[in-house]
């Protein structure tokens, strides 16, 4: 059947304390689908654009295998753009430019082929269309939803509304925080699980991930990479890496949402290589499989010496 996606698409100008691009291929939507697409085939991807949107995206979208059927072109309308600045510590953005333009009237609409779609995943938007993504889908099995500090500051009670719609929540640390209003992640997890979440995922940036569920915690190391180039997109990367996996295999068990959490913390390392999607670019299945095998030997010990 495949997985849905509905996202941002965007074009980014980063600024790190290496170098910086201008309008470089972004979105949440975008690395999600990219990610997705080595273990998932079709990914169905949802989003808006306006006619600036460059051409050449568009094909190498196509290459990825991406259906664009869900894609809206708008005539005349200028793509979603958004500017980000890193610190020297890399775990540290600053946002300079949220710039809507599109998204501003952009009301997701999904094809009716794919309404019954199994596996979803809601990437970082307003959580109002993500709720009418929800409201269109005929009884989906497994939803994953991220979401920003923009959101959680803005639209809190709406995103309230929807953790309770979905199965896993996607948040890092800082934005747990926020969410939560509690400075500690575990008492901050409790929380948020408490308002209706089967599973949260919060991510460390280079210090891994951690996936809460019941009473019980999971947590995924980080790979321990000497050059982190530009981790704009690392955590919506994560997001396509873990649900592409779960869908690939159609086991949503506890033990495999444990694997996609290290599928998504393998395709996450690989995208913070480069600018923009170019690292995500070019993988193949074996080096993707041979990198979740450094993840298993890093975080492997006996009780025994
Ligand atoms: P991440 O680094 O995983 O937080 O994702 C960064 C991506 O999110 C960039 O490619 C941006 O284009 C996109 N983005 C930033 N702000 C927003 C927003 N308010 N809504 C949707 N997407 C956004």
């Amino acid at each position: 059947m495949g997985l849905l996606v509905v996202g941002s698409l965007g074009l980014d100008t980063v600024i790190t304390p290496f170098d910086r691009v201008e309008e470089a291929l972004g979105g949440s939507a975008t690395y999600i689908s990219i990610a997705a697409s080595y273990f998932s085939a079709p990914v169905y991807m949802v989003g808006v654009v306006g006619d600036d949107f460059p051409k050449e995206y568009i094909d190498l979208f196509e290459k990825y295998n991406i259906d664009l059927k869900g894609l809206q072109i708008v005539e005349g309308g200028k793509t979603f753009r958004w500017t980000g600045k890193y610190q020297y510590d890399l775990n540290i953005r600053d946002t300079l430019l949220t710039e809507l333009n599109v998204f501003e009237k952009f009301n997701p609409v999904i094809p009716e082929e794919l309404r019954k779609s199994r596996f979803v995943c809601l990437g970082n938007i307003d959580p109002i269309l993500q709720m009418r993504v929800l409201d269109q889908l005929d009884s989906p099995q497994f939803v994953v939803c991220d979401t920003m500090n923009y959101w959680i500051e803005s639209k809190k009670p709406e995103l309230l509304e929807l953790i309770k719609r979905v199965n896993v929540l996607i948040i890092n640390d800082s934005e747990a925080r926020l969410l939560a209003q509690e400075p500690n992640l575990i008492k901050a997890a409790k929380k948020i699980r408490s308002w209706g979440l089967e599973y949260l995922i919060i991510k460390k940036g280079e210090h891994g991930a951690l996936l809460f569920s019941e009473d019980k915690v999971f947590s995924a190391p980080a790979y321990p990479l000497e050059m982190i180039f530009d981790p704009t997109g690392a955590g919506d990367t994560f997001a396509g890496g873990f649900i592409g996996y779960l869908e690939k295999t159609e086991d949503t068990s506890i033990e495999n949402i444990k694997r996609a959490v290290v599928y998504g913390s393998t395709m996450a390392s690989f995208s913070v290589e480069q600018f923009s999607t170019k690292a995500l670019e070019g993988l193949s299945s074996l080096r993707i499989h041979d990198r979740f095998l450094d993840f298993m030997e890093i975080s492997r010990f006996d009780d025994k010496e």
